[in-house]
């Protein structure tokens, strides 16, 4: 089967499996890990930020940059689409109590004029804007790129209205594989961020949280009440590692992937649109004639796994575990439909 569920379905090569099982290991939650803090470290300097927090998940760290960075009855802005409104579980409204404004944005991007019109006048029957998400690639919004050029004008407009602005960059390095942009100008720009070891960069758990010294260390907290903080966590920390070396660059083979398997679907009459493909996602709408399950069925007949994505929409994800020939297969029996 080739299966492009997701790309958190990747399993450790056996060399990330050699590399976990000689970690030197220690008690995180003592902070004595030296495989975790090695890699707190290593990515805090990438980013330019003063500390990192390792997690076992993404909706972990997205949930924690929350509570550190709102009080109840904040108000928090983002796009309808994003992770933290559409699949954490209703977190932030149980975790933080705060309420959240939604943006229509454009694939799953919003823009500072857009983030201006959300902020409230702060009336006293109304949640106090406190925070801004933004999601880079966006995965609803089909792998869509925000660019640094397209940040600045928000960041100043959280600096101006006091608001704190946090990236959940599950993704992120899937969009930087591809613009080039690098990690420190991007850290720059955000109060917390968050990234996935988890996706396409191969590793069988682990996110990271960044953010100040102060941050970090009231994340440690959260991250402890939420029942997150583990001990001889370093053989994960070491799989993270290990991704972080050597599994960043090959992220630009998953986009190109996408992309060959887009350029096909988008000459074939069974879609209706596709969502540009930028990274490593496809996402198409089917033609009204053609219901999802019945889609999903016969791509299944033909040894292709994928998931119904709402309104009719079939999502790809390329990733580690695809390799060139199975996606010249995909293109392949996609152009025979
Ligand atoms: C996968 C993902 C996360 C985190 O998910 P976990 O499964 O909890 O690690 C966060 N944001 C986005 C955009 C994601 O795609």
């Amino acid at each position: 089967m080739i299966n492009l569920v997701s790309d958190t379905l990747t399993k450790p090569t056996p060399d990330m499996l050699k590399y976990m099982m000689a970690a030197e290991v220690g008690d995180d939650v003592f902070g004595e890990d030296p495989t975790v803090n090695s890699l707190q470290d290593k990515i805090a300097k990438m980013f330019g930020k003063e500390g990192a927090l390792f997690c076992p998940a993404g909706t972990m760290t997205n949930q924690i940059a929350i509570k550190v960075n709102t009080n109840p009855i904040d108000d928090v802005i983002c796009d309808i689409d994003s992770h933290i409104y559409q699949s954490e579980t209703g977190g932030y409204a149980y975790n933080s109590g705060v309420g959240i404004t939604l943006i229509q944005g454009s694939n799953g991007k919003i823009s500072a004029p857009q983030i201006e019109n959300a902020i409230k006048p702060g009336h006293d029957w109304q949640p106090t804007p406190r925070l801004v998400v933004l999601e880079n690639t966006c995965n609803k919004g089909g792998g869509s790129i925000y660019r640094l050029n397209e940040i600045e004008p928000i960041y100043q407009l959280c600096k101006e209205r006091e608001l704190k602005l946090h990236l959940d960059g599950a993704r992120l390095f899937n969009a930087l594989v591809e613009t080039g942009e690098n990690t420190l100008d991007w850290g720059q720009y955000f109060d917390t961020i968050s990234l996935c070891m988890s996706k396409g960069l191969g590793a069988p758990v682990g996110s990271l949280l960044l953010g100040s010294h102060k941050t970090i260390s009231l994340a440690r907290r959260f991250r402890k009440v939420m029942g997150g903080g583990m001990r001889q966590v370093g053989y994960l920390a070491a799989a993270c590692h290990y991704a972080m070396d050597n599994h960043i660059v090959r992220l630009k083979d998953d986009n190109d992937r996408a992309k060959q398997i887009g350029d096909v679907i988008a000459k074939k009459s069974f879609a209706k649109s596709l969502k540009p493909v930028v990274t490593n996602i496809v996402i198409f709408e089917l033609d009204d004639e053609i219901k999802d399950i019945d889609f999903l069925n016969l791509l299944k007949s033909k040894g292709i796994l994928a998931v119904p994505f709402g309104g009719n929409t079939i999502r790809f994800v390329l990733h580690l575990d695809i390799t060139q020939k199975m996606c010249d297969e995909v293109c392949q029996i996609l152009k025979d439909f």
